[in-house]
């Protein structure tokens, strides 16, 4: 069946998304056009607009609007300390855990040469000016453990050389709660690697 234009338009938009297919952008598209116009328009003026207004913060690369982001803004975090995380998903992570007062470096990737995604592209070149300027004192890697997360913290790493910032992985292992005979291999070597000294009142 063919459908009206506007509706074969809209339903090929939606399969932009991540994990949607014909039949799903279908749907959705019905979905909107019979039940939920309102709420089709305001999708619609959203999407607009942080499509036009959202921007990268020019220190961290996270998402922001106009200028430096908020995390950026805040004064109170501890400027010297930077957290290398692959995604804002990842930020959000860190700071939900309620652990971290420094500032974020935002790769919003990692290195994959055989997807032609170089240094450049995740922002290295700016991270290399921030860490030569002396504007960083201690840089936390928290790119993920894939092969392509460890070889951007090693790239990363690399850039320290012949500095003053002392660097760290965040550790990681075992998830709290977690059985050792369901771990996988590659995270029970990090684990081992990544153990710390218990000290003697535990
Ligand atoms: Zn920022």
């Amino acid at each position: 069946m063919k459908h009206a234009p506007l509706v074969q338009d809209l339903i090929n938009a939606f399969t932009c998304l991540p994990g949607v297919g014909a039949r799903s952008a279908q749907r959705m598209s019905y979905w909107l056009l019979e039940r939920n116009r309102q709420g089709g328009s305001r999708l619609a003026t959203a999407l607009s607009a942080a499509m036009e207004g959202v921007e990268h913060c020019p220190q961290c690369r996270n998402f922001a609007e106009q200028g430096l982001c908020p995390v950026c803004q805040d004064q109170r975090r501890e400027q010297g300390l930077l957290c290398v995380v692959e995604s804002p998903a990842d930020v959000l992570a860190v700071e939900q855990s309620g652990e971290y007062r420094g500032r974020y470096f935002v790769l919003m990737g990692h290195l994959s040469p055989i997807d032609g995604i170089g240094p450049r592209d995740i922002g290295l070149d700016l991270l290399e000016q921030q860490i030569s300027s002396g504007a960083v004192a201690e840089i936390i890697l928290a790119t993920s453990t894939t092969v392509e997360g460890e070889a951007t913290a090693h790239y990363i790493l690399d850039l320290t050389r012949n500095t003053d910032v002392s660097v760290s992985r965040i550790a990681q292992g075992v998830p709290m709660g977690g059985e050792l005979e369901f771990v996988d291999g590659v995270t029970l070597a990090h684990a081992l690697r990544g153990r710390q000294k218990v000290p003697p009142s535990f």
